[in-house]
Protein backbone atom coordinates (compact mmCIF):
# COMPACT_ATOMS: atom_id res chain seq x y z
CA UNK A 1 0.00 0.00 0.00
CA UNK A 2 1.37 3.70 -0.79
CA UNK A 3 1.81 4.88 2.35
CA UNK A 4 1.14 8.60 1.43
CA UNK A 5 -2.17 9.68 0.30
CA UNK A 6 -2.49 13.14 -2.17
CA UNK A 7 -4.94 15.82 -1.59
CA UNK A 8 -5.63 18.20 -4.15
CA UNK A 9 -8.06 21.01 -4.31
CA UNK A 10 -8.49 23.27 -7.57
CA UNK A 11 -9.22 27.32 -7.92
CA UNK A 12 -9.97 28.13 -11.30
CA UNK A 13 -10.32 31.58 -13.05
CA UNK A 14 -12.42 31.54 -15.93
CA UNK A 15 -13.07 34.47 -18.25
CA UNK A 16 -16.12 34.94 -18.72
CA UNK A 17 -17.55 36.08 -22.39
CA UNK A 18 -19.17 39.25 -22.09
CA UNK A 19 -18.22 41.88 -24.60
CA UNK A 20 -17.26 44.59 -22.00
CA UNK A 21 -15.91 44.37 -18.57
CA UNK A 22 -17.08 43.62 -15.11
CA UNK A 23 -17.72 47.25 -13.75
CA UNK A 24 -17.21 49.63 -17.08
CA UNK A 25 -18.02 49.82 -20.70
CA UNK A 26 -14.66 48.98 -21.73
CA UNK A 27 -14.67 46.02 -24.45
CA UNK A 28 -12.56 42.57 -23.78
CA UNK A 29 -11.58 41.75 -26.60
CA UNK A 30 -8.59 39.52 -26.80
CA UNK A 31 -4.67 40.94 -28.51
CA UNK A 32 -5.60 44.96 -29.16
CA UNK A 33 -2.39 47.13 -28.34
CA UNK A 34 -1.52 47.67 -25.08
CA UNK A 35 -3.37 50.31 -22.99
CA UNK A 36 -6.11 51.20 -25.25
CA UNK A 37 -8.87 49.22 -23.37
CA UNK A 38 -8.80 49.82 -20.20
CA UNK A 39 -10.57 53.03 -19.21
CA UNK A 40 -10.76 55.62 -16.00
CA UNK A 41 -12.80 52.70 -13.92
CA UNK A 42 -10.77 50.04 -14.64
CA UNK A 43 -7.51 51.83 -13.16
CA UNK A 44 -9.56 53.72 -10.73
CA UNK A 45 -9.18 57.21 -11.43
CA UNK A 46 -10.51 59.41 -8.60
CA UNK A 47 -14.41 59.85 -8.55
CA UNK A 48 -14.97 57.38 -10.86
CA UNK A 49 -17.66 54.82 -9.97
CA UNK A 50 -17.78 50.91 -11.08
CA UNK A 51 -21.03 49.89 -12.04
CA UNK A 52 -21.96 46.06 -12.36
CA UNK A 53 -21.99 43.41 -15.81
CA UNK A 54 -25.29 42.56 -15.69
CA UNK A 55 -24.15 39.67 -18.23
CA UNK A 56 -21.38 38.69 -15.60
CA UNK A 57 -23.96 37.81 -13.32
CA UNK A 58 -26.03 36.04 -15.60
CA UNK A 59 -23.01 34.17 -16.58
CA UNK A 60 -22.04 33.27 -12.66
CA UNK A 61 -25.87 31.77 -12.31
CA UNK A 62 -25.71 29.74 -15.35
CA UNK A 63 -22.40 28.23 -13.96
CA UNK A 64 -24.44 27.78 -10.45
CA UNK A 65 -27.00 25.98 -11.97
CA UNK A 66 -25.04 23.94 -13.96
CA UNK A 67 -23.22 22.65 -10.63
CA UNK A 68 -26.57 22.41 -8.81
CA UNK A 69 -24.90 25.11 -6.25
CA UNK A 70 -27.33 27.23 -4.63
CA UNK A 71 -27.53 31.01 -6.18
CA UNK A 72 -27.24 33.08 -3.04
CA UNK A 73 -29.95 35.75 -3.51
CA UNK A 74 -27.57 38.51 -1.80
CA UNK A 75 -23.49 38.66 -2.09
CA UNK A 76 -21.32 41.30 -1.68
CA UNK A 77 -18.44 42.84 -3.35
CA UNK A 78 -14.75 43.69 -1.38
CA UNK A 79 -11.90 45.19 -1.94
CA UNK A 80 -8.74 43.40 -1.63
CA UNK A 81 -5.67 45.56 -1.28
CA UNK A 82 -2.69 44.82 -2.61
CA UNK A 83 0.24 46.32 -4.75
CA UNK A 84 1.54 45.15 -8.08
CA UNK A 85 2.92 47.05 -10.47
CA UNK A 86 -0.10 45.77 -13.16
CA UNK A 87 -2.57 46.80 -10.35
CA UNK A 88 -2.98 50.63 -9.92
CA UNK A 89 -5.66 50.99 -8.30
CA UNK A 90 -3.86 49.15 -5.49
CA UNK A 91 -7.14 46.72 -4.71
CA UNK A 92 -9.03 43.97 -6.52
CA UNK A 93 -12.81 43.91 -6.47
CA UNK A 94 -13.47 40.75 -5.70
CA UNK A 95 -16.38 39.20 -4.07
CA UNK A 96 -15.20 37.75 -0.25
CA UNK A 97 -17.51 36.75 2.63
CA UNK A 98 -20.35 36.14 0.52
CA UNK A 99 -20.16 34.81 -3.25
CA UNK A 100 -22.86 34.41 -5.57
CA UNK A 101 -22.45 30.86 -5.82
CA UNK A 102 -22.37 28.24 -2.71
CA UNK A 103 -21.38 24.89 -2.78
CA UNK A 104 -22.52 22.40 -5.91
CA UNK A 105 -20.63 19.62 -7.77
CA UNK A 106 -18.67 18.10 -10.59
CA UNK A 107 -18.87 14.83 -11.96
CA UNK A 108 -15.45 13.73 -13.11
CA UNK A 109 -14.75 10.94 -14.82
CA UNK A 110 -11.03 8.64 -14.38
CA UNK A 111 -10.82 5.85 -17.12
CA UNK A 112 -14.16 3.65 -15.63
CA UNK A 113 -14.62 5.37 -12.61
CA UNK A 114 -17.11 7.87 -11.98
CA UNK A 115 -15.87 10.39 -9.15
CA UNK A 116 -18.35 13.55 -7.80
CA UNK A 117 -15.92 16.47 -6.86
CA UNK A 118 -17.40 18.68 -4.00
CA UNK A 119 -17.24 22.54 -5.08
CA UNK A 120 -16.86 24.83 -2.19
CA UNK A 121 -18.23 28.47 -4.11
CA UNK A 122 -17.97 30.19 -6.94
CA UNK A 123 -17.25 34.31 -6.93
CA UNK A 124 -17.09 37.28 -9.42
CA UNK A 125 -13.96 39.48 -9.13
CA UNK A 126 -12.50 41.54 -11.94
CA UNK A 127 -8.50 40.41 -13.38
CA UNK A 128 -5.61 42.72 -12.83
CA UNK A 129 -3.59 44.21 -15.71
CA UNK A 130 -0.42 41.72 -17.02
CA UNK A 131 3.47 42.64 -16.70
CA UNK A 132 5.63 41.69 -20.06
CA UNK A 133 9.07 41.17 -19.54
CA UNK A 134 10.12 39.58 -23.05
CA UNK A 135 9.46 40.38 -26.66
CA UNK A 136 8.47 44.57 -26.09
CA UNK A 137 10.61 45.63 -29.03
CA UNK A 138 14.20 47.31 -29.53
CA UNK A 139 13.05 50.07 -27.78
CA UNK A 140 12.08 48.88 -24.59
CA UNK A 141 15.24 45.84 -24.17
CA UNK A 142 15.80 44.55 -20.89
CA UNK A 143 12.59 46.55 -19.35
CA UNK A 144 9.29 45.02 -18.21
CA UNK A 145 6.13 46.17 -19.48
CA UNK A 146 2.36 47.19 -18.23
CA UNK A 147 -0.47 46.70 -20.13
CA UNK A 148 -3.57 47.33 -18.77
CA UNK A 149 -6.35 46.24 -21.34
CA UNK A 150 -6.98 42.94 -19.28
CA UNK A 151 -7.55 44.96 -15.77
CA UNK A 152 -11.39 44.79 -15.39
CA UNK A 153 -11.80 41.60 -17.03
CA UNK A 154 -14.73 39.82 -15.59
CA UNK A 155 -13.74 36.46 -13.56
CA UNK A 156 -15.61 34.03 -12.15
CA UNK A 157 -13.35 31.97 -9.32
CA UNK A 158 -14.29 28.36 -8.77
CA UNK A 159 -13.23 26.74 -5.92
CA UNK A 160 -13.41 22.92 -5.17
CA UNK A 161 -13.18 20.96 -1.83
CA UNK A 162 -10.27 19.04 -1.47
CA UNK A 163 -11.52 16.16 -3.00
CA UNK A 164 -8.87 15.12 -5.77
CA UNK A 165 -6.32 11.99 -4.75
CA UNK A 166 -4.03 12.13 -7.56
CA UNK A 167 -2.73 14.67 -10.85
CA UNK A 168 -4.84 12.13 -12.80
CA UNK A 169 -8.09 13.05 -11.08
CA UNK A 170 -6.99 16.72 -10.77
CA UNK A 171 -6.73 16.91 -14.64
CA UNK A 172 -9.66 14.93 -15.05
CA UNK A 173 -11.69 18.07 -12.79
CA UNK A 174 -10.44 20.44 -14.86
CA UNK A 175 -11.27 19.01 -18.06
CA UNK A 176 -15.00 18.47 -16.82
CA UNK A 177 -14.95 22.11 -15.26
CA UNK A 178 -13.22 23.27 -18.28
CA UNK A 179 -16.02 21.91 -21.14
CA UNK A 180 -18.91 22.53 -18.57
CA UNK A 181 -17.88 25.87 -18.92
CA UNK A 182 -17.46 26.32 -22.76
CA UNK A 183 -20.83 23.93 -22.94
CA UNK A 184 -23.00 26.58 -21.09
CA UNK A 185 -21.43 29.43 -23.04
CA UNK A 186 -20.54 31.27 -20.07
CA UNK A 187 -15.92 31.01 -21.10
CA UNK A 188 -14.54 30.73 -23.93
CA UNK A 189 -12.19 28.34 -22.77
CA UNK A 190 -8.95 29.14 -24.73
CA UNK A 191 -6.43 28.45 -22.40
CA UNK A 192 -3.42 30.08 -24.27
CA UNK A 193 -5.21 33.86 -24.02
CA UNK A 194 -5.59 33.06 -20.29
CA UNK A 195 -9.53 32.63 -20.33
CA UNK A 196 -8.78 29.10 -18.29
CA UNK A 197 -6.02 29.03 -15.73
CA UNK A 198 -5.90 26.47 -12.56
CA UNK A 199 -4.17 27.22 -9.19
CA UNK A 200 -3.65 24.18 -7.46
CA UNK A 201 -3.52 23.73 -3.73
CA UNK A 202 -1.57 20.29 -2.99
CA UNK A 203 -0.61 18.30 0.10
CA UNK A 204 0.36 14.89 1.29
CA UNK A 205 -0.37 12.94 4.60
CA UNK A 206 0.27 9.51 5.66
CA UNK A 207 -2.23 6.78 4.09
CA UNK A 208 -4.89 6.66 7.65
CA UNK A 209 -4.09 9.80 8.73
CA UNK A 210 -7.07 12.22 9.49
CA UNK A 211 -5.75 15.42 9.36
CA UNK A 212 -4.69 17.39 5.83
CA UNK A 213 -0.93 18.13 4.96
CA UNK A 214 0.08 21.64 4.56
CA UNK A 215 -0.54 22.63 1.57
CA UNK A 216 2.17 24.64 -1.15
CA UNK A 217 -0.29 26.52 -3.82
CA UNK A 218 1.11 26.06 -7.18
CA UNK A 219 -0.18 29.39 -9.22
CA UNK A 220 -1.24 29.82 -12.59
CA UNK A 221 -1.10 26.61 -14.75
CA UNK A 222 -2.65 27.48 -18.29
CA UNK A 223 -2.66 23.97 -19.47
CA UNK A 224 -3.67 20.49 -18.50
CA UNK A 225 -0.32 19.19 -19.67
CA UNK A 226 1.65 21.69 -17.14
CA UNK A 227 -1.29 20.97 -14.69
CA UNK A 228 -0.42 17.20 -14.66
CA UNK A 229 3.24 17.98 -14.17
CA UNK A 230 3.68 20.52 -11.85
CA UNK A 231 1.16 18.26 -9.15
CA UNK A 232 3.54 15.24 -10.20
CA UNK A 233 6.83 17.23 -9.40
CA UNK A 234 5.18 18.50 -6.76
CA UNK A 235 3.83 15.12 -4.81
CA UNK A 236 7.59 13.40 -5.18
CA UNK A 237 9.14 16.74 -3.81
CA UNK A 238 7.10 17.10 -0.71
CA UNK A 239 7.26 13.66 -0.08
CA UNK A 240 10.64 13.30 -0.29
CA UNK A 241 11.16 16.75 2.23
CA UNK A 242 8.95 14.68 4.56
CA UNK A 243 11.01 11.59 4.45
CA UNK A 244 14.12 12.76 4.90
CA UNK A 245 12.82 14.70 7.80
CA UNK A 246 11.83 18.17 6.68
CA UNK A 247 8.87 19.80 6.79
CA UNK A 248 6.60 21.57 4.28
CA UNK A 249 6.11 25.36 4.54
CA UNK A 250 2.24 26.46 3.30
CA UNK A 251 3.56 28.98 0.20
CA UNK A 252 2.39 29.60 -3.20
CA UNK A 253 5.00 28.24 -5.74
CA UNK A 254 5.27 28.37 -9.93
CA UNK A 255 5.77 25.72 -11.96
CA UNK A 256 8.43 26.13 -14.48
CA UNK A 257 7.77 24.39 -17.80
CA UNK A 258 11.41 24.16 -18.94
CA UNK A 259 12.60 22.51 -15.49
CA UNK A 260 9.94 20.51 -15.02
CA UNK A 261 10.15 21.80 -11.14
CA UNK A 262 8.06 23.88 -8.49
CA UNK A 263 9.92 26.55 -6.65
CA UNK A 264 8.79 29.23 -4.01
CA UNK A 265 7.82 32.65 -5.07
CA UNK A 266 6.29 33.73 -1.59
CA UNK A 267 5.35 32.78 1.62
CA UNK A 268 1.60 32.47 1.79
CA UNK A 269 -0.37 35.66 2.56
CA UNK A 270 -3.20 35.16 4.99
CA UNK A 271 -6.62 36.66 4.03
CA UNK A 272 -5.92 39.37 6.93
CA UNK A 273 -2.82 40.57 5.09
CA UNK A 274 -5.27 41.88 2.14
CA UNK A 275 -7.94 44.05 4.40
CA UNK A 276 -10.64 42.89 2.89
CA UNK A 277 -13.66 45.79 2.99
CA UNK A 278 -17.30 45.75 0.95
CA UNK A 279 -16.41 48.13 -1.43
CA UNK A 280 -18.35 51.47 -0.79
CA UNK A 281 -18.92 51.92 -4.39
CA UNK A 282 -20.79 48.90 -5.32
CA UNK A 283 -24.38 48.12 -3.42
CA UNK A 284 -25.03 44.72 -2.61
CA UNK A 285 -25.86 42.04 -5.61
CA UNK A 286 -29.58 40.79 -4.65
CA UNK A 287 -30.60 38.77 -7.03
CA UNK A 288 -34.30 38.06 -7.97
CA UNK A 289 -35.12 34.22 -7.76
CA UNK A 290 -37.67 35.04 -11.04
CA UNK A 291 -34.22 36.26 -12.70
CA UNK A 292 -32.64 32.74 -11.67
CA UNK A 293 -35.97 31.03 -13.07
CA UNK A 294 -35.50 32.85 -16.21
CA UNK A 295 -32.09 31.59 -16.72
CA UNK A 296 -33.16 27.92 -15.88
CA UNK A 297 -35.69 27.43 -18.04
CA UNK A 298 -33.00 28.91 -20.93
CA UNK A 299 -30.14 25.98 -19.89
CA UNK A 300 -29.27 23.63 -21.95
CA UNK A 301 -28.97 19.69 -21.45
CA UNK A 302 -26.03 19.45 -19.85
CA UNK A 303 -22.93 16.75 -20.15
CA UNK A 304 -24.09 14.31 -18.01
CA UNK A 305 -27.44 14.38 -18.96
CA UNK A 306 -26.83 14.73 -22.38
CA UNK A 307 -24.40 11.75 -22.09
CA UNK A 308 -26.74 9.41 -20.33
CA UNK A 309 -29.50 10.34 -22.88
CA UNK A 310 -26.89 9.32 -25.62
CA UNK A 311 -26.63 5.93 -24.41
CA UNK A 312 -30.06 5.39 -23.85
CA UNK A 313 -31.38 6.64 -27.06
CA UNK A 314 -28.75 5.00 -29.38
CA UNK A 315 -27.10 2.25 -27.51
CA UNK A 316 -24.16 3.80 -27.50
CA UNK A 317 -21.12 2.76 -25.16
CA UNK A 318 -20.64 5.09 -21.95
CA UNK A 319 -16.84 5.80 -23.63
CA UNK A 320 -18.45 6.62 -27.17
CA UNK A 321 -21.40 8.94 -25.41
CA UNK A 322 -18.04 10.81 -23.29
CA UNK A 323 -16.26 11.30 -26.43
CA UNK A 324 -19.31 12.92 -28.03
CA UNK A 325 -20.53 15.17 -25.50
CA UNK A 326 -16.95 16.37 -24.81
CA UNK A 327 -18.18 19.74 -26.24
CA UNK A 328 -22.06 20.88 -27.49
CA UNK A 329 -20.78 21.20 -31.11
CA UNK A 330 -19.80 17.92 -31.69
CA UNK A 331 -22.95 16.73 -29.25
CA UNK A 332 -24.83 18.80 -31.94
CA UNK A 333 -23.28 17.72 -35.22
CA UNK A 334 -23.76 13.50 -34.16
CA UNK A 335 -27.41 14.26 -33.21
CA UNK A 336 -27.64 15.99 -36.47
CA UNK A 337 -26.03 13.41 -38.60
CA UNK A 338 -28.49 10.89 -37.02
CA UNK A 339 -31.14 12.88 -37.82
CA UNK A 340 -29.99 12.67 -41.75
CA UNK A 341 -28.82 8.97 -41.27
CA UNK A 342 -31.29 6.85 -39.45
CA UNK A 343 -30.86 6.09 -35.75
CA UNK A 344 -30.34 2.47 -37.19
CA UNK A 345 -26.96 4.14 -38.35
CA UNK A 346 -26.74 5.76 -35.11
CA UNK A 347 -23.37 3.49 -33.86
CA UNK A 348 -21.92 4.51 -37.50
CA UNK A 349 -22.60 7.80 -37.31
CA UNK A 350 -20.80 7.87 -33.68
CA UNK A 351 -17.75 6.11 -35.52
CA UNK A 352 -17.59 8.64 -38.07
CA UNK A 353 -18.20 11.82 -35.94
CA UNK A 354 -14.99 10.66 -33.47
CA UNK A 355 -13.21 8.80 -36.59
CA UNK A 356 -13.06 10.87 -39.75
CA UNK A 357 -15.07 14.25 -38.62
CA UNK A 358 -12.32 14.99 -35.74
CA UNK A 359 -9.48 13.61 -37.72
P1 LIG B 1 -6.94 30.54 -0.27
O1 LIG B 1 -6.01 29.80 -1.20
O2 LIG B 1 -7.49 31.75 -0.94
O3 LIG B 1 -6.32 30.77 1.04
P2 LIG B 1 -8.68 28.39 0.82
O4 LIG B 1 -7.92 28.31 2.08
O5 LIG B 1 -10.14 28.43 0.89
O6 LIG B 1 -8.27 29.66 -0.04
O7 LIG B 1 -8.27 27.14 -0.06
C1 LIG B 1 -8.17 27.20 -1.40
C2 LIG B 1 -8.08 25.82 -2.02
O8 LIG B 1 -7.17 24.98 -1.32
C3 LIG B 1 -9.38 25.06 -2.06
O9 LIG B 1 -9.52 24.52 -3.35
C4 LIG B 1 -9.21 23.97 -1.02
O10 LIG B 1 -9.93 22.83 -1.37
C5 LIG B 1 -7.73 23.71 -1.09
N1 LIG B 1 -7.14 23.20 0.14
C6 LIG B 1 -7.32 23.67 1.40
N2 LIG B 1 -6.56 22.98 2.27
C7 LIG B 1 -5.87 22.04 1.55
C8 LIG B 1 -4.91 21.04 1.87
N3 LIG B 1 -4.48 20.84 3.12
N4 LIG B 1 -4.42 20.27 0.86
C9 LIG B 1 -4.82 20.48 -0.41
N5 LIG B 1 -5.71 21.40 -0.76
C10 LIG B 1 -6.23 22.18 0.18
MG1 LIG C 1 -5.65 30.31 -3.18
Amino acid sequence: MNPWEVVIGIETHAQLSTRSKIFSGSPTAFGAPPNTQANAVDIALPGVLPVLNKGAVECAIRFGLAVSATIASRSVFARKNYFYPDLPKGYQISQYESPVVVGGQLAITIGETEKVVRLTRAHLEEDAGKSLHEDLGRDFAGMSGIDLNRAGTPLLEIVSEPDLRSAAEAVAYARALHALLRWIGVCDGNMQEGSFRCDANVSVRRAGQAELGTRREIKNLNSFRFLQQAIDYEVQWQIATLEDGGRIEQATVLFDPASGETRTMRSKEDAHDYRYFPDPDLLPLVIDPEWVAAIRARMPELPVARRDRLIADYGLSAYDAGVLTSALEIANYFEDSVAVAGKANAKTCANWVMGELAG
